[in-house]
């Protein structure tokens, strides 16, 4: 398809901008007044949504995108694969007369029944009972898609099952926003600060790290192919150790592609904002404005999709798997999270003299309350085989969870401790000593990149999240355990208020609710280098939880108390939470077995064909030395080693292929195993691959090197 990027005129952005949204002011313009209002009060109030306005509705919509060239529609749902689904229906019905009118009713709206079938369901349904069905999110609104010579409009909807359980990942993260909603509000009305307030939201802004490399060479790795990873591959010469790469200049061709990708989610409605080089060579970084979870979930799933849809335009691949090169930083996705009231109030807003803001701090202590308590929760939510290449491995925050607050707040905390709250630290301004330079304000805490969960300055960053995951779980997770934070709080404030709470009351109360949090949890607090042994250690001593793999982090989820936690509040019940897990347990199983079997297909018939091949060069070189009367003991003697080493490459291989083919009904003792045998036995074949590789000669090898793959731009 020519783009307006490539063909090199540029459509002014402010024409672009949500030019593909049935957004707000659209329907304002399309819809009468009435329905537009009852609208708008389903989704900033969560009032029901009535019959009559979906059908009013759903004529709209339908002639804006008629207007806009759409044929089709689809429901956009997000099952547990952690990716999105559609299915497409033309917007054709007969006209009783002989041929076709352009038909959209309200019921297609409101419901959808594709064959839930064939997704994942873990448990909840069996095959013979197949109905799933697509209901219409009105939070998020709908937008088209335009492909080469088609365009559809694309309704984002929830996936429930014929019984009524949440398929997919946006009911959950919908549901935990109200419980946490609820209890919010609860403490607002404790210090009389709704100001009107009727709804609290949480809001998201996910910062998405990808490589870029050249998409023929991707292709000639089936590796990266099937797997998005390399299985293979000798370390590059030049890697990170020059620090060149992190905010360096894009690459020309990658700059023009990262252009494409954002206009095309601006005309999606998605706000992105930055862009910049990664710490890895091509790696880099793309991150939007936050909005309000839901909403930036869906449009965070839209942002992978449009890097690797864009990519091949310009003859690259978009690779979003949280460790595609060995030896080389891997991918992340920064969760950046915050509270917020329907009246654009940041509960986590610290405001200049944090220390008279109890309510500032109730908040906050009650977010550093659900990490420690729910630490384990917050780790298996972002677990994942891919996520196990990252986390603990000095790159990415360590798997053990833990808070880092900054200088300004710590000081804060220790006071509470003490009792009395006195003075905010500040930052104070940075003299550049050159009179054209401006004076800089100064943060009164510097930035932790090693830590978890971290604080920055009026959000808290959910950092150990994988780069191609969904956020929606971890972000229902988060929500969840702030939720039943909140509420230990507020019952315990209500209590100590009383029936008349007056200012000073309430002021009391607080203080001596926050002294006993943070005596309670400050275990969680870290300040220092969390990639450090010395910090293993100490988090040992701490008593924090330390759950290395998906396995162990899988284990933990098991336990009775945590779902029944999301049955409390309302967010899954508990067939619903088994399910999710049993999901992981099955995704973990899958991708491995899939490694491991794409690992032994190209051992067997890329890899070491290669190698025998250069090990017949090097004995026929022998050969004909030797008869030209010329002894090359040297060469003999290296040919002994290289057949040594292309004879264990084929142990391994054969060794691999054993353990991989073993079976196992238990999913959660079949993950075990492949932790404890077929990765270890995954490590060993590329061991002895790698070394062939800086021993084979070049034009023999069969994949691309690294040194290609990362520095050909
Ligand atoms: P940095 O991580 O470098 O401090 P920013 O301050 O620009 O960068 O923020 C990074 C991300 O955090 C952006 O996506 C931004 O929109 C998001 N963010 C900022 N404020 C909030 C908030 N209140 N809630 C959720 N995300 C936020
Ligand atoms: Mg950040």
């Amino acid at each position: 398809m020519t783009t307006p990027a490539s063909s090199g005129q540029l459509e002014p952005v402010d024409a672009l901008y949500s030019r593909d949204v049935f957004s707000r002011a659209v329907m304002r313009q399309r819809l009468p007044k009435d329905v537009f209002k009852r609208l708008i009060k389903t989704i900033d109030q969560g009032a029901p949504l009535d019959h009559g306005v979906a059908d009013v509705v759903a004529n709209a919509m339908k002639d804006w995108a008629i207007e806009n060239g759409a044929t089709h529609y689809t429901h956009w749902f997000q099952p547990l694969t952690g990716l999105t689904a559609e299915k497409h229906d033309s917007m054709i019905s007969p006209d009783g007369q002989g041929g076709v009118i352009f038909n959209f009713s309200g019921d297609e709206l409101v419901q959808g029944e594709p064959d839930a079938s064939s997704f994942p369901s873990g448990g909840l349904r069996a095959t013979f009972e197949a109905r799933g069905y697509t209901a219409w999110d009105v939070t998020s609104p709908a937008f088209l898609v335009r492909g080469t010579g088609t365009v559809t409009l694309v309704i984002p909807t929830a996936f429930v099952s014929w019984t009524g359980e949440a398929l997919d990942t946006k009911i959950p993260l919908l549901r935990s926003m109200e419980a946490l909603s609820q209890q919010a509000l609860r403490i607002l009305n404790i210090f009389g600060t709704s100001h009107g307030a009727t709804r609290v939201f949480t809001t998201v802004g996910p910062e998405q790290e990808y490589f870029l490399i050249d998409r023929e060479l991707f292709w000639q790795r089936p590796d990266l192919v099937i797997c998005n990873r390399t299985l293979f591959g000798a370390k590059p010469p030049k890697g990170q150790q020059l620090e060149d790469q992190y905010f360096g200049t894009i690459p020309a061709r990658v700059l023009a592609c990262m252009a494409e990708v954002e206009r095309e989610l601006w005309a999606l409605g998605v706000p992105v904002k930055t862009r910049h080089n990664e710490v890895a060579p091509a790696q880099y970084e793309i991150a939007p404005i936050f909005e309000m979870s839901q909403l930036g979930s869906d449009h965070q799933m839209l942002t992978m999709e449009t890097l690797r849809r864009v990519a091949p335009r310009h003859g690259l691949a978009a690779i979003l798997h949280e460790k595609p090169f060995a030896g080389v930083n891997g991918s992340g996705k920064h969760n950046n999270w915050s509270m917020a009231t329907d009246k654009g109030h940041n509960l986590l807003d610290p405001q200049d003299d944090t220390h008279t803001n109890l309510q500032f701090l109730v908040f906050l202590c009650a977010v550093i309350r659900a990490v420690d308590t729910h630490a384990e929760l917050l780790r298996g939510s972002i677990a994942s085989a891919a996520n196990d290449h990252r986390l603990g491995a000095n790159e990415a925050p360590p798997a053990i969870i833990s808070i880092f607050l900054g200088d300004m707040l710590q000081d804060i905390l220790d006071q509470v401790e003490k009792g009395q709250l006195k003075r905010t630290l500040k930052g104070g301004t940075i003299d550049l000593g050159a009179s054209t330079l401006p004076m800089l304000p100064r943060h009164s805490g510097d930035r932790n990149r090693t830590s978890p969960f971290a604080f920055t300055g009026n959000k808290f960053e959910f950092r150990a999240v994988g780069s191609s995951q969904s956020i929606a779980f971890p972000n229902t997770v988060l929500n969840t355990i702030v939720a039943e934070s909140l509420d230990v709080v507020a019952t315990e404030l209500e209590r100590a208020v009383g029936k008349t709470p007056t200012p000073a009351r309430v002021q009391a109360a607080a203080m001596a609710l926050l002294k006993k949090l943070v005596k309670q949890h400050k275990r969680v607090i870290f300040g220092g280098d969390g990639y450090s042994q010395a910090w293993h250690e100490e988090a040992e001593r701490r008593g924090l939880p330390h759950l290395r793999d998906t396995v162990d982090a899988l284990a933990a989820l098991k336990a009775r108390k945590y779902s029944d936690l999301f049955k409390k509040y309302g967010v899954l019940n508990k067939s619903e939470y088994d399910s999710r897990l049993l999901i992981a347990y099955e995704k973990y199983n899958k991708e491995l077995g899939i490694e491991a079997e794409t690992m032994v297909t190209i051992g067997r018939t890329q890899i070491l064909p290669a190698a025998l091949a250069y090990q017949r060069r090097i004995a026929e070189a022998v050969t004909a030395t030797e008869s030209a009367g010329v002894k090359c003991n040297d060469t003999v003697a290296s040919l002994g080693e290289f057949v040594n080493l292309v004879s264990r490459l084929q142990e391994s291989l054969a060794t691999l292929e054993k353990v991989a083919g073993h079976h196992d009904d238990d999913p959660a003792r079949h993950a075990a195993w492949i932790r404890d045998k077929v990765k270890p036995a995954m490590a060993q074949v590329r061991t002895f691959a790698d070394a062939l590789e800086s021993q084979v000669a070049a034009e023999l090898w069969p994949l691309p090197s690294y040194r290609e793959m990362l520095f050909l731009k």
